[in-house]
């Protein structure tokens, strides 16, 4: 099976969306790599979804990528007598350590690390954004502030602190045990939520020791600030528009969701756009005419992958859903504009041997018009440096490594096999024109261009460029 587009597809799974059939349905539709959103699932159930996830796979014979998101240091509100309060604009409000239950005055808040960070000026935000506050005063012990926009405060409720830096580290206790189950149960991806800082990534890869990949979610402003550095120690990035609407302006939220677009392929590491993208559809089986123009606009952009929430966790059509999405990829990338939109954003080649490499196959497959560019890849990385190229031939990876497949779903435009390391050249060039015939990529009498590390292998060594004639043997005449 191969995919009629290069741009990926990330669904979360949920309610609607947790039984082998409808998982089975998903990846049929378009569904690349499959979400597990740890905000709302158990260890046992995540266990489960690996498991039907790892059995579509088995079933079609392709790999499939498994992200687990975890949940992250959200910060909450403490208790109300009765649940809740109502607050208005212009009341003073006080966030103290008292653990006895708030009321329209005050409330605890059980965050002794929050009391230390905020300074007067600065804006707290509750219930993703709904109501705002303004601080006045800030010690140790109690935060004074101004009700800014009013309404309903109630039990446990989400805080969030744009202009902060809170010195929590981005593993809370939950998150160390979910990544733990997780990275047992073999997941390919694990995505850090609410990171401040480049260190967060750090300590999430002390824990995964290269058994995933880590994704850095930019959803804080203080994130989005040290971008360049977060993104050299990520793996990827995801844009998560959700709460990036609720700590910046959401006008703001486009202009970072094309500089994190331009960051993430100029240093060659996948970055999804999510949330939001096809929202009404949770409802509805048709989207808006805005929905469509935003996920057209994160192909054009030649993000990585486009990602479905609620859409496909909990939604009445997440079936049609990626479906919907499938259709506005395909469609943009056969718009004659693409082309020239995405070649735009190029970035130069780094100075390195796999980047001179997957730029001259680039170059060579154009002007000779191959049919593919085949590329074997061992962990992944020379697959990686040719995606980054955006090329317009298809990329086949052929890789050893399960994980690697898995992996590779989620990067732009690759097609990955999993096939044993060739034995010697000849194997190498024949296999590699084989595979490609198999999968559809190369006809009998077509070229196409192979690039390897010789000797297999070895990781980070590409070295070698190949243009080969598809001969009719094969197609196993
Ligand atoms: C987001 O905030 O956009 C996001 C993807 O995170 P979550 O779904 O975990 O809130």
């Amino acid at each position: 099976m191969r995919r009629l587009r290069r741009a990926k597809i990330v669904a979360t799974l949920g309610p609607a969306s947790s039984d082998a059939s409808v998982i089975a349905r998903l990846f049929e539709a378009g569904a690349d790599v499959f979400r597990i959103n740890m905000s709302h699932t158990s260890h046992d159930r995540m266990r489960d979804l690996v498991g039907a996830i790892r059995s579509v796979e088995r079933e079609h014979g392709r790999p499939i990528g498994i992200l687990v998101d975890l949940q992250g240091p959200k910060l909450r509100l403490g208790t109300f007598a009765g649940g809740s309060a109502m607050v208005k604009k212009g009341d003073n409000f006080v966030f103290d350590a008292n653990t006895a239950p708030g009321d329209a005055t005050r409330v605890w808040l059980p965050h002794p690390e929050i009391f230390a960070a905020v300074e007067p000026g600065h804006t707290l935000l509750i219930d993703d954004g709904k109501v705002r506050l303004n601080v006045t005063a800030a010690t140790p012990e109690r935060i004074d502030a101004r009700v800014v926009v009013g309404g309903k405060l109630s039990d446990r409720k989400g805080v969030s602190l744009p202009d902060s830096t809170i010195p929590f580290s981005a593993l809370a206790e939950k998150d160390r045990s979910d990544l733990e189950a997780a990275l047992e149960a073999g997941i390919d991806w694990v995505a850090l939520s609410f990171i401040q800082r480049p260190e967060d990534i750090a300590e999430a890869k002390k824990i995964t020791r290269g058994r995933a990949a880590v994704m850095a979610k930019i959803e804080k402003p203080q994130a989005v600030t040290k971008l360049a550095e977060i993104l050299d120690a990520a793996d990827a990035l995801m844009v998560a528009r959700g709460d990036l609407g609720v700590e910046m302006p959401l006008e703001k939220v486009p202009a970072v969701q094309k500089q994190m677009t331009r960051a993430a392929r100029a240093a060659g590491k996948p970055v999804i756009v999510a949330t939001q993208m096809l929202e009404s559809m949770i409802a509805s089986p048709v989207p808006t005419r805005a929905e469509v123009s935003d996920v057209a606009t994160a192909i054009y952009e030649g993000a990585d992958a486009v990602m479905l929430s609620a859409e496909s966790a909990a939604g009445q059509y997440p079936v049609e859903a990626v479906a919907t999405m499938n259709r506005i990829a395909e469609e943009v990338e056969h718009d004659p504009n693409y082309r020239a939109i995405i070649t735009a954003q190029r970035a130069e080649p780094e100075a390195t041997g796999a980047d001179a490499i997957a730029d001259a196959a680039r170059q060579i497959a154009e002007t000779l018009d191959l049919s593919a560019i085949i590329c074997w890849t061992s962990s992944g990385s020379t697959a990686s440096r040719v995606a980054r190229e955006r090329p317009k031939s298809p990329i086949v990876a052929l890789s050893p490594n399960d994980t690697t497949g898995r992996k590779l779903s989620l990067v732009w435009g690759v097609h990955c096999v999993v096939t044993e390391d060739a034995h010697d050249q000849d194997d190498m060039v024949e296999r590699a024109c084989r595979i490609a015939f198999r999968e559809g990529f190369a006809k009998a009498g077509q070229r196409a261009i192979i690039v390897a590390g010789v000797p297999l292998g070895t990781p980070g060594a590409t070295n070698m460029l190949r243009i080969t004639f598809v001969g009719s043997e094969a197609a196993g005449d």
